[in-house]
């Protein structure tokens, strides 16, 4: 089985040669472990901050050991009670073709109810972080105005058709290409959009907001969370969620000049982590399947297939080369 490991921690962008595919003995599984053929595996943005050997909220990789992250896939072979072959399991063992873990870290999926990807998209992992992001952190409520950036992505297109499904009375969104913008106000039904590259955010989310944001959503930090401050009403409430415009900065970015507005206004800036909102998870499962079957919720992955291009997945998530969730797909 092949399973890519981190050889060098990288400086600013990661390069191929920080990466190797490397061959792994696989072993019957021992007494309470099963084997997994992963059939997908997340690739994500916070992976980049554990390639840097820092204390985080989640550990760093280790040299020369697999990758790890979501991942869904059949067993194929048990010795744990309760796990048969031919079952789905969503676990955390990606970036690899085998897995072998203890039952108990493997939650069984049912791949008639979604496709299997979708447990680490829209029914996974980005999904919950835009459903609890939105409705429990920022403390959403009918009316308001609602501003997303990295709008095209797992996340933030969730958010955005979430808030409209809740009454939003504006839904904005930005993103780094023509195409993208186009998606959002013709597919997903956001009121208005930009791309964040044909010119200063600040100007463009005025114009697209002129009336004003209550809630921001932020995944990208920088110029966006700046222009945001800017565009806030009274008592507007940022749910900070990511910050992937200085996840391979080698320099502090320029952060938010407009601070002090936070003060006048009365804002509200909260930061999030998903895994502190996992009691959500019955509900959110329960909304979503809902919206997606009566169609009024839309979501979009990126395939890249082979485990071989594990490395240019995970990349392309960094350049912007997907659109929704980015998933590898094994043969
Ligand atoms: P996405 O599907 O949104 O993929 C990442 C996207 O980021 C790219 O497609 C690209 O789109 C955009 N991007 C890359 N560089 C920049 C930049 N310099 N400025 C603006 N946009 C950029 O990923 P996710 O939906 O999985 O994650 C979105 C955010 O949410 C990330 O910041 C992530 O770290 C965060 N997150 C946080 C969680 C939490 O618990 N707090 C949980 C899950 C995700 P484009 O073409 O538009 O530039």
């Amino acid at each position: 089985s092949r399973e890519w490991h981190l050889v060098a921690r990288p400086h600013g962008w990661p390069e191929a040669e920080d990466f190797a595919l490397r061959e792994a003995a696989v072993t019957a599984p021992a007494e309470g472990r099963i084997l997994v053929r992963n059939k997908h595996f997340s690739v994500d943005p916070y992976m980049r901050g554990r390639m840097n050997d820092v204390k985080s909220y989640t550990p760093p990789f280790k040299l020369d050991h697999p990758m790890d992250g979501g991942a869904v896939g059949e067993v194929i072979a048990s010795n744990a009670e309760g796990f048969a072959v031919g079952d789905h399991v969503l676990h955390g063992l990606g970036w690899r073709e085998i897995a072998d873990m203890p039952a108990k870290h493997a939650v069984k999926v049912d791949p008639d109810v979604a496709p299997l990807s979708a447990y680490l998209g829209v029914l996974g992992m980005t999904g919950l972080t835009a459903y609890a992001g939105l409705f429990d952190v920022a403390s959403f409520k009918e009316g308001d105005a609602v501003f997303v950036s990295g709008a095209a992505g797992a996340v933030g297109s969730q958010v955005g058709q979430m808030a409209k499904i809740k009454g939003a009375s504006r839904v904005i969104g930005s993103a780094g290409s023509d195409e993208k913008v186009k998606l959002l106000t013709e597919e997903y039904g956001f009121d208005a959009a930009f791309n964040y590259k044909n010119g200063p955010v600040r100007d463009q989310l005025k114009e697209a907001a002129p009336d004003g944001i209550d809630v921001y959503f932020d995944n990208v930090g920088g110029d966006h969370l700046e222009a945001a401050i800017s565009s806030f009403n009274l008592h507007g409430r940022a749910t900070i969620c990511g910050m992937i415009a200085q996840y391979n900065a080698t320099e502090p970015t320029p952060g938010p000049s407009n601070m002090a507005l936070i003060i006048g206004k009365r804002l509200r800036l909260q930061g999030m982590l998903v895994g502190d909102h996992t009691d959500l998870q019955p509900q959110f499962v329960r909304d979503v399947a809902g919206w997606l079957a009566s169609g009024e919720l839309k979501y979009q992955e990126t395939e890249v297939r082979g485990i071989e291009q594990g490395y240019e997945a995970f990349m392309g998530l960094l350049r912007g080369e997907n659109t929704g969730k980015m998933i590898v797909s094994l043969d």
